[in-house]
């Protein structure tokens, strides 16, 4: 186990630091704090951040981090951290990390044994998850699939049987293919797609995904989060799922092995099989 200092002590640190998806009041005093705390920042790109440095009126010296460079530029971050500086990390919208760059710098840089501190802030797939009206309990966050529709599917697949709410981000460019790949693979659900969140066209729209595969097909337009009901199991899918249960349990295998076996299958609970299979039984 290894335990790492806080943001209150100085020193080499990596600060992941989120900007405003929209609205540039979502700058938190906190924030400004961590920006103003950096000896230098890490960014994806770097006119994006400098407009909003100087639009806070902070001047730092800014270093360009993203997918396409981070061989050579995860080595010149760890060697500010080694000299001692605080680096912070920002990506255009949001949270870096969070289908933006930073993933690998953060594993490179706790292998180094060096502080990784995140801040609160924006972050689209919450926004939208908590005014989506779904269930937020307990939820999945996809980010992006894949922009190949047969592709898209497949991921689909494996996701159709999670009982847990879906979160998507989309480009408005592949929405409506991407809305009809949902209704095909995962059926007509439930869903909220919010667009231009915390900007002055902010919408949501409520609605089952056919409802929604309409809508885009009208033009659909800004930065969208797509939020999508989990798996519903059905009766019929319990009555169906008790059935091959009963069949494995014919071929010679134990009541928990077979409700174990349907479950991962279906994505029904193995214990609410078992307990259905035993109340048949008495
Ligand atoms: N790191 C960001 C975060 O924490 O939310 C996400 C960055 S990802 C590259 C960009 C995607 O986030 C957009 O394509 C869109 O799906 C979603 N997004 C970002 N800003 C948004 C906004 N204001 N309204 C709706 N979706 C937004």
């Amino acid at each position: 186990m290894k335990r790492q200092k806080s943001f209150s002590d100085t020193g080499a640190r990596l600060l992941l630091i989120p900007s405003p998806i929209g609205n540039l009041s979502e700058v938190s005093g906190r924030i400004r704090e961590a920006v103003e705390a950096c000896d230098v920042i890490a960014c994806e790109d770097t006119r994006n951040t400098g407009k909003l440095l100087s639009l806070l009126q902070i001047r730092k010296p800014l270093i360009s981090h993203h997918e396409h460079n981070q061989s050579s530029s995860i080595p010149r971050i760890l060697e500010e951290l080694t000299a001692g500086h605080t680096v912070g990390v920002m990506s255009d919208a949001g949270y870096p990390v969070i289908s933006d760059p930073g993933q690998n710098l953060v594993r490179a840089v706790i292998e180094q044994d060096i502080p990784v501190i995140s801040f609160s802030g924006p972050n689209a797939a919450l926004n939208a998850l908590v005014a989506s009206g779904l269930d937020a309990r307990h939820y999945l966050f996809y980010g992006f699939t894949d922009s190949k529709s047969s592709r898209r599917r497949k991921e689909l697949e494996q996701l159709k049987n999670l009982p847990w709410t879906l979160v998507f981000y989309e480009a408005p460019h592949r929405i409506a293919q991407c809305l009809a790949d949902m209704e095909e693979v995962l059926g007509n659900r439930q869903a909220c797609l919010a667009r231009e969140l915390t900007k002055k066209f902010e919408e949501y729209l409520r609605g089952t995904l056919q409802e929604l595969r309409q809508a885009a097909a009208d033009g659909l337009k800004g930065e969208m989060v797509l939020v999508v009901a989990g798996h519903e199991p059905e009766e019929a899918d319990e009555a169906a799922a008790c059935r091959q249960v009963k069949e494995l349990m014919a071929q010679g295998m134990k009541p928990k092995a077979a409700a174990k076996q349907v479950a991962k299958e279906t994505g029904l609970s193995a214990n609410g099989l078992y307990q259905l299979i035993l109340k048949e039984q008495d």
